[in-house]
């Protein structure tokens, strides 16, 4: 259902909201691709927002909730809904335990671990994106995953304000509750980290930085890698023998494997390219499309379904296409 004007008045009661009509969403996307939202709400505030969502449910209205737009492909239509992002990210800490809320920087909260002489984030340094967002997809970097420091998570189920236990968040490689239930709202974590010098903890983020930004330079239009890994045990027999030993990395095989196999490596389809040196990172690389963007990730799909019979899985979330689980997939790669 469109957003009627009553709808936005009535929103416009709200305190803390700052709304605003026809937005376009690729100033909000890393891969600066999306069309419109009909509305965009951001607040750092929590009862605001459960009062904005409450009124958008109550109005019919589709609405999707967004953090940082690292890891988002909007289609070029636009999202036809309200739009919502919770801003605020403050930070504190009590011992070993840190509490981060969902607008912060996943970056920030590493650095003020980092600062607090705290173990446990410094290998997801460099990972971009917000607090929120790498609860939802279970974020992580060279081995560690935030999953393995998080004692609680705070949450809206649309109905009350909940508090997840880890066990509760049902936290696997890149997944957790939260994908499945894509209505509901983090507000907040609580993480348990254990005491480390601060020197060492430094260093190990410092090294890590330097070869992430080697790989994702700051300015590139990406969303990193955008599909998941496969989890070798997973994998049929007759798959795992076709792939070596040096590709293995803490039980998983890079789809980057398996894509480099299929020619992925500088495929290009209008302004969409697939990186030279890295076949599981799709860039925009002038003006691309979403529709260009999905025509690619259909393209690799089938290619690896058709020579080793699996089907890869996006990490990277769709918002505006009728089926959110994927993109549109009409256009042939030229
Ligand atoms: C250069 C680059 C490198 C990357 N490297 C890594 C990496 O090493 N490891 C890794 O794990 N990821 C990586 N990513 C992916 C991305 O950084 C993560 O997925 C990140 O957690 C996304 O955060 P975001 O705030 O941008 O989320 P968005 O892209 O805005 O949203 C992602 C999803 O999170 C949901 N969401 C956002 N906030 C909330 C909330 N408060 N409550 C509920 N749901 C919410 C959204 O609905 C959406 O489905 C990389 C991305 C880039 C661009």
């Amino acid at each position: 259902m469109p957003v009627q004007q009553a709808t936005l008045q009535r929103l416009a009661q709200i305190p803390n909201l700052t709304i605003s009509e026809h937005t376009l969403l690729s100033r909000y996307t890393r891969f600066g691709i999306g069309g419109p939202a009909e509305l965009y709400i951001e607040t750092p505030s929590e009862p605001s927002f459960i009062a904005a969502l409450n009124f958008v449910r109550a109005s019919g209205v589709e609405f999707a909730v967004i953090g940082s737009g690292t890891n988002l492909i909007v289609s070029d239509a636009g999202f036809r809904g309200v739009v919502l992002r919770f801003t605020s990210g403050g930070l504190s800490s009590d011992g070993r335990i840190v509490r981060a809320q969902a607008g912060a920087e996943l970056q920030a909260l590493v650095d003020y671990s980092i600062g607090q002489g705290l173990r446990g984030l410094e290998t997801m340094t460099g990972i971009p994106g917000s607090v929120g967002a790498a609860i939802y997809g279970n974020a992580g970097a060279y081995g560690h995953s935030i999953n393995e420091s998080v004692r609680q998570v705070r949450l809206f189920d649309g109905s009350e304000i909940r508090e997840f236990s880890n066990a509760e968040c049902e936290f696997h490689y890149r997944e957790s509750v939260f994908k499945r239930h894509k209505d509901w709202i983090i507000f907040s974590t609580e993480l348990e980290l254990a005491s480390a010098p601060t020197d060492e903890l430094r260093k190990t983020a410092d090294g890590i930085l330097k070869v992430r930004l080697d790989k994702y330079p700051v300015t590139m239009k990406c969303a990193g890698s955008i599909f998941k890994n496969l989890i070798l045990a997973e994998l049929p027999e007759a798959v795992q023998r076709q792939v070596p030993a040096r590709v293995i990395r803490e039980g998983k095989v890079p789809s980057a494997f398996f894509l480099e196999e299929v020619g992925a490596k500088g495929i290009q389809n209008g302004g969409i390219r697939v990186a030279d040196y890295h076949a599981n990172l799709i860039y925009n690389a002038g003006d691309g499309t979403a529709r260009e963007l999905c025509a690619i990730i259909a393209d690799l799909k089938s290619r690896v379904q058709n020579r080793f019979g699996l089907t890869l899985e996006e990490e990277v979330q769709y918002i505006g296409f009728p089926d959110p689980s994927t993109g549109s997939l009409t256009v042939a790669v030229r």
